[in-house]
């Protein structure tokens, strides 16, 4: 085995998870090594809206690793020198259920540690011009949330990790066995103390049998991207309405969601059925991206529905008023479900780890998470 081989950690993927691994284990004084079987990341981590989103969390469970997490993204964005917008985001409604459940939120939580304020109409659109004034009731401003680029950030943060503390970067590298100390890619062998599986989607390659007994599923999302033809179009904060409000936990102890959620389902039930809810952020080029919907299962259809991009638009337009613009890309992105959890962290064998199951909120929570994965590594 060639001497230099040889690290205290080995981390498997280089999506949001595994570099966030990496860059506490890094921080810690551990000698790591990334693995990654792509020539970049090409995983859910690239291709999201890009948001840290601590408003969707609940305290006592994702809320306060999220502060946590973007602490540490605000930081990094720093040091790395990649776009980071603190822009904050903005639930506006147009119905009353929705500003009952707004009210509800704001008081059961009133000593949780969001940043959180009821806007009137006025305000909304104060710190958002392009929101719908039409019908508009108000809306929950929350100061927390960031936007970043993923393709940026995610692709920028592994060279940062190589430039600045000597990461070991591997990519184009599939791992393909891991017996201790030895870790097997298509091209080298590693003699390695610890490894922590990153793998998002892939559950078959490395301990198939961790996903299958924890119940893992994926879920298929759909996203666009588009340009405004006005060159000044700026959404401020990222933006949502309504239907979110039934999508994150957050806001499912309100007692009057049960009155959005069957509203809903009786003007549309494809809402549901295509587990549709809709986010805008803005990216630093000024890109808009819109998503998304949510299917289930443990095999996808490669293919996208045009059915489903339509309920999309159509939805973004009751809040937006988006006037002239064109759809750039179209994609789909798949993350791995638990249900129930917030994360799956498991130990498949002595000094192995698999770190997982972050859903919809892998970006939101990664760093927070590892932070707490690489102190308890002993
Ligand atoms: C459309 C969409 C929108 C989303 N929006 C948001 C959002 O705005 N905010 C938010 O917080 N979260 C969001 N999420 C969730 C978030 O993107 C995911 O939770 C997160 O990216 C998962 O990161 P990951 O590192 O586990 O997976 P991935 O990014 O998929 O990375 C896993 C990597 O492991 C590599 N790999 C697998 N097996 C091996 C092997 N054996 N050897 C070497 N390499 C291997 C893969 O090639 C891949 O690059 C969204 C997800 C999607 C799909």
């Amino acid at each position: 085995m060639n001497k230099e081989n040889t690290a205290d950690l080995a981390i498997v993927g280089a999506g949001i998870v595994g570099l966030a691994h990496a860059y506490h284990a890094l921080k810690k004084g551990l000698k790591v090594v990334l693995f990654e079987r792509e020539q970049f990341a090409v995983g859910a981590s690239v291709r999201n809206f890009g948001m840290i989103w601590p408003i969707g969390q609940v305290p006592g469970q994702g809320l306060e690793i999220a502060l946590r997490s973007r602490a540490h993204w605000m930081d990094l964005a720093k040091e790395a020198g990649f776009w980071l917008n603190p822009s904050g985001s903005l639930h506006v409604v147009y119905h009353q259920d929705e500003w009952d459940v707004l009210n509800e939120f704001v008081n059961l939580y009133s000593n949780a540690p969001y940043q959180v304020q009821l806007l009137t109409a006025d305000e909304v659109l104060k710190k958002s011009p392009v929101v719908n004034p039409k019908g508009l009731i108000g809306g929950l401003w929350s100061s927390t949330e960031c936007v970043v680029n993923p393709r940026e950030a995610v692709r920028r943060i592994p060279h940062y990790l190589q430039e600045k503390f000597g990461l070991e970067l591997r990519f184009g590298q599939q791992v393909k066995e891991i017996s201790l100390p030895k870790v097997v890619t298509s091209t080298e062998t590693w003699n390695v103390d610890k490894v922590i599986v990153c793998s998002g989607a892939d559950f078959q390659t490395l301990y198939p049998e961790a996903f299958e007994l924890h119940g893992v599923t994926k879920c298929k999302l759909q996203m666009m991207k588009a340009i405004s033809f006005n060159k000044n179009f700026t959404i401020g904060p990222s933006l949502c309405a309504g239907l979110t409000l039934r999508h994150y936990q957050a806001f499912a102890s309100c007692p009057s969601l049960k009155k959005v959620d069957e509203r809903y389902d009786r003007e549309l039930k494809e809402f549901k059925m295509h587990g549709i809810h809709v986010l805008l952020s803005q990216n630093n080029e000024g890109e808009l991206i819109i998503g998304d919907s949510h299917h289930y299962g443990s095999t996808h259809e490669p293919f996208d529905s045009e059915v489903v991009n339509k309920i999309i638009l159509n939805y973004l337009e009751t809040f937006i008023n988006l006037g002239d613009y064109k759809i750039t890309e179209r994609w789909h992105g798949i993350y791995p479900k638990l249900s129930g959890k917030l994360n799956l962290v498991v130990e498949p064998e002595p000094n192995v780890t698999v770190v997982n199951g972050l859903g919809g909120a892998g970006m939101t929570l990664s760093f927070g998470l590892a932070e707490e994965v690489i102190q308890n590594l002993h």
